[in-house]
């Protein structure tokens, strides 16, 4: 058998319960492709081997009892910096949050270790989830396994760059703008945001709260199914997790796109995508065609507002979210003669350069006199932007664009630069802004060797659909190239 930490969750589960391997054998193979690539990368800011071990080796006694917790059972994942995890430290990259140990799990990471997950560790972010490129953590960057000269993309860049050098089988990110779908573009694996509300970010660290939502990282469309499944549903413990049904998921992952119509969002496919992008999107969707789907194209004309509303409303939210980071409850506080100046020191030292530009930018567009110029002028744009998703969508059943308009860029390039920064999510930022789900698949390499991905996205609830257009666009790129960091070659002492 090939190295362990190479097969999907699905081929994984197969071995185990065919009695080929343990979750133990696959737990190490994942902490030693770890410890070989980690010196290259810094996808983790925590390695919990111990913990890990101690949890393969359960899963291993369970399944021996006859105990079986389903697809994810024994399979090794890692959870990105910003979801708490009990016992662990959780720093969502900041100063600020150095060396605080959570008291409690997120609700993500107790619904995975009931489903029987082995947590390896917790991986690096942009500080606090904004960025594009895991170059504003506050704990050095993480570096693109296919190329280390370059960004994995961000700001969920180390679960992307985890999965795509086999140090995990799966793991989850969180996207506000497209943290996850950006990322795994640029890693060459699959990468999913959820309806908003499905999956329950209670302790996920807020970053925006009406545009937050945790999902998941893997290296198939099923295996990214099989752990969006394991997480979703109504949550007591968040007020705005969806009651109801969780959405069939999995249900026509193998149905093909015979009949169906996609719609190519044309002002997110043209201006300003690098065109061996584009390209590669124009290719995909044409055999999208051949394979019996009817393919239209759809212009969406206030997707061109849909950065500029997003960099109102997400630094908006998160000058509110971040206020409680004040030295009293968490992490980091700095000297002051009084609670004032004590507070006003700590924020300037826990917080790095991109923070505090976001809750500047936030709190002066949410301040008197400004508030409907600025943050009631976004809004206005958010709802035009999903008015015009939802028409769409009584015509087509999913829409198509890139899901970056670049492949990886180099380390430095965009650090001096936040609006060419902020371009890197001009896809993206779309779903967040609607809530409606979107997927990240790899279909092809441009010139440079590096990932290209091809973006769906389908109504809210509409996971059903999107998962099977998905699985038809894998089937039809059959993307099966490896990331130099992952391959025997480099990996072999
Ligand atoms: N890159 C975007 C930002 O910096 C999106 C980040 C995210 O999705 N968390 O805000």
């Amino acid at each position: 058998m090939s190295d362990p930490a190479d097969l999907t969750i699905k081929a994984a589960g197969d071995a185990m319960r065919a009695g080929e391997l343990t979750s133990l054998d696959l737990t190490e193979a994942a902490l030693e492709r770890a410890r070989i690539t980690e010196s290259h990368l810094h996808a983790f800011l925590t390695l919990d081997q111990a913990g890990a071990k101690e949890a393969a080796a359960a899963a291993d006694a369970a399944l021996a009892a006859g105990e079986d917790a389903g697809p994810l059972h024994g399979i090794p994942i890692a959870l990105k910096d910003n979801m708490c995890t009990k016992g662990i430290e959780t720093t969502a990259s900041s100063q600020i949050l150095s060396g605080w140990i959570p008291p409690y799990n997120a609700t993500v990471v107790d619904r995975l270790s009931a489903a029987g997950a082995v947590v390896v560790g917790k991986t690096n972010l942009d500080e606090f989830a904004m960025g594009s490129s895991t170059e504003n953590s506050a704990y050095g960057t993480t570096r693109n396994p296919w190329d280390t000269d370059t960004v994995p993309g961000g700001s969920s860049g180390g679960s992307a760059a985890a999965v795509a050098a086999g140090s995990a089988l799966g793991a989850f990110g969180s996207d506000t703008g497209g943290s996850i779908r950006q990322p795994a573009s640029l890693c060459g694996v699959v990468g999913m945001k959820p309806t908003y509300g499905l999956v329950s970010r209670y302790g996920l660290i807020a970053f925006a709260s009406s545009l937050d939502q945790i999902g998941p990282f893997a290296r198939s469309v099923e295996d990214a199914a099989v752990l969006l499944e394991a997480v979703a549903g109504f949550d007591i413990h968040d007020a705005t997790s969806i009651r109801g049904d969780v959405p069939n998921i999995r249900g026509s992952l193998s149905e093909g796109v015979a009949g169906l119509k996609v719609g190519i969002v044309t002002e997110l496919s043209t201006t300003g995508i690098d065109p061996e992008v584009r390209e590669a999107v124009v290719q995909t969707v044409n055999e999208l065609s051949d394979a019996g789907a009817e393919v239209v194209d759809v212009s969406l004309p206030s997707c061109e507002y849909g950065l500029s509303a997003y960099y109102l409303i997400a630094p908006a939210e998160c000058s509110a979210n971040l206020a409680r980071f004040d030295g009293v409850r968490y992490g980091l506080r700095a000297a002051g003669s009084t609670t004032e100046e004590m507070m006003a020191a700590t924020r300037a030292e826990g917080f790095g350069p991109e923070v505090i530009r976001r809750i500047l930018l936030g709190t002066y567009a949410l301040s008197a006199g400004y508030y409907d110029a600025f943050y009631g002028q976004a809004q206005r744009v958010r709802t035009l932007i999903r008015r015009e998703f939802a028409a769409a969508y009584e015509d087509v059943d999913v829409l198509v664009a890139p899901t970056s308009p670049t492949t990886a860029f180099p380390i430095g390039e965009r650090t001096a630069d936040p609006i060419a920064m902020y371009y890197a999510d001009v896809c993206t930022i779309p779903m967040n802004l609607t809530g409606d789900p979107g997927i990240s698949v790899p279909v092809g390499l441009d010139s440079k060797g590096l990932p290209i991905g091809f973006q769906v996205m389908a109504p809210a609830l509409g996971e059903e659909r999107l998962f099977q257009v998905a699985k038809a666009v894998e089937d039809i790129a059959g993307f099966t190239a490896r990331a130099a960091l992952a391959t025997s070659e480099v990996v072999q002492p």
